[in-house]
């Protein structure tokens, strides 16, 4: 993705025991708004019935985070635990894609992630190189319905937090600012977009837009849904003068089609035996989900010039603090 914000050097978020008071403050502020937004969306997915699971941190089998043609990753971690190798969660989708197939029709998590992003972008200022996605997934739902879903809970959560945060978010510079979506966000194809605004188009829309704006039609990695005519049945959501919130997609299930796909990529199939072995033996279900990005989430709506605000020990890319 390109540069949405631009960070000077000299603004990158300090580590907590350099901050000033008046910056504690601030930090004391957004940790209630992200305190609050994690209570609202859990009591919004467990109202409709959702089951809460823990994340996995360590296994052999995690998002390949290619080919995407805007992924900026520098290195990919390996460990060796036991004899076997393992890579920390980069996200959950595999787990997220059998627990849902196997075990409950309607899951989410708190996954944290680990992206060793590339060291420019800790001045995207959206960039961390630990964070922590809201992964949800939904059996037999359609993309319609994950962002009819999306919508009903951003728009209840930002209504919520005026309303009940109104003191924290006046004293953070937003109570004005910050306005609740209007829903139905727009919705449009990317390379309609590429093709109206050229190759900045992701720019040009989180700049002009005062709404957030559903993203379809990305070609990404091999377990989004993808039709014979090469349409791919996923979406992005941008949030208005921010940049990327979420992805999400309807998922592939059928083996044939999904071992294609894996040669299309030269991804190791050896690191995916067991969601192939399931989908060879029919047990992979239809399913649609995606992933929030929490601190990006807070950073909109907090104003925050960084993502490091939004998080206790900022995690900057290519900036290593020792907590
Ligand atoms: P980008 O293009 O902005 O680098 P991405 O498309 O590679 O992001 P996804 O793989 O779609 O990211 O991850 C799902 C969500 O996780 C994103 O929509 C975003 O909210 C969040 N996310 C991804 N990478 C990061 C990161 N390095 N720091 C913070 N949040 C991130
Ligand atoms: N969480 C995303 C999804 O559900 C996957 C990702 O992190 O890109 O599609
Ligand atoms: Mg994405």
């Amino acid at each position: 993705m390109e540069k949405q914000i631009t960070i000077m050097k000299n603004q990158l978020p300090k580590p907590l025991p350099e901050l000033s008071k008046n910056e504690i403050r601030r930090k004391r502020l957004i940790g209630k708004v992200l305190t609050y937004t994690l209570a609202y969306l859990t009591s919004e997915f467990l109202k409709r019935d959702f089951e809460w699971l823990l994340p996995v941190i360590l296994s052999k089998s995690t998002d390949p985070l290619w080919p995407d043609k805007e992924a900026s990753i520098e290195k990919r971690v390996k460990l060796n635990i036991y004899g076997k190798i393992v890579h920390p969660t980069s996200s959950m989708i595999v787990h997220k894609i059998v627990a849902c197939s196997l075990l409950y029709p309607k899951i989410f998590t708190f996954s944290p992630n680990i992206r060793i992003e590339r060291k420019d972008r800790a001045y995207t200022g959206i960039h961390a190189y630990e964070f922590t996605q809201l992964d949800f997934e939904v059996r037999n739902a359609t993309s319609q319905m994950i962002r009819n879903l999306v919508e009903e809970i951003l728009c209840g959560l930002i209504k919520s937090l005026k309303e009940n945060l109104h003191e924290e978010l006046t004293s953070l510079g937003r109570c004005e600012s910050l306005k609740v979506p209007e829903s139905p966000f727009e919705v449009y194809k990317r390379k309609e977009l590429e093709e109206f605004y050229g190759k900045n188009w992701k720019t040009q829309v989180i700049l002009k837009s005062e709404n957030p704006v559903w993203i379809i039609d990305i070609p990404r990695e091999f377990y989004d849904f993808e039709n014979n005519r090469k349409e791919w049945d996923n979406y992005d959501l941008l949030l208005p003068k921010y940049g990327e919130v979420l992805s999400g997609g309807r998922r592939e299930w059928k083996y044939n089609k999904i071992i294609k796909k894996m040669d299309r990529d030269y991804l190791r199939k050896k690191d995916y035996r067991v969601l192939l072995k399931l989908a060879r033996k029919g047990r992979l279900k239809p399913s649609a989900g995606a992933g929030i990005g929490i601190e990006r989430l807070v950073s909109w709506i907090v104003g925050a010039s960084h993502i490091g605000e939004t998080q206790l020990f900022p995690r900057i890319p290519g900036v290593i603090y020792e907590l």
